[in-house]
């Protein structure tokens, strides 16, 4: 999963690019779930909140580290509910 640092200028820029509903407006800056972030894997090729974001402020998560295999994963469990 990503993650949005304290640099967000809440722009809210990226919501509206991210294939999987997974960010949105948080307390004080935009927040991504990490349940819900594929790292776009199984729409793009690239990470789409990353590719727009003007301040660069949406690294990946340190803590959150995941494999192509669990994203893809994760995408299926998503698609599968909906
Ligand atoms: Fe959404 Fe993709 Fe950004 Fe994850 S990497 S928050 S899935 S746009
Ligand atoms: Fe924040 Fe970057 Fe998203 Fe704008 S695009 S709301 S600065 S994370």
């Amino acid at each position: 999963s990503l993650m949005i640092t304290d640099e967000c200028i809440n722009c809210d820029v990226c919501e509206p690019e991210c294939p999987n509903n997974a960010i949105s407006p948080g307390e004080e800056i935009y927040v991504i779930d990490p349940g819900l972030c594929t790292e776009c894997v199984g729409h793009f090729d690239e990470p789409q909140c990353q590719q727009v974001c003007p301040v660069d402020c949406i690294p990946l998560d340190p803590e959150r580290e995941e494999s192509r295999d669990q994203l893809m994963e994760k995408y299926e469990r998503i698609t599968a509910v909906e």
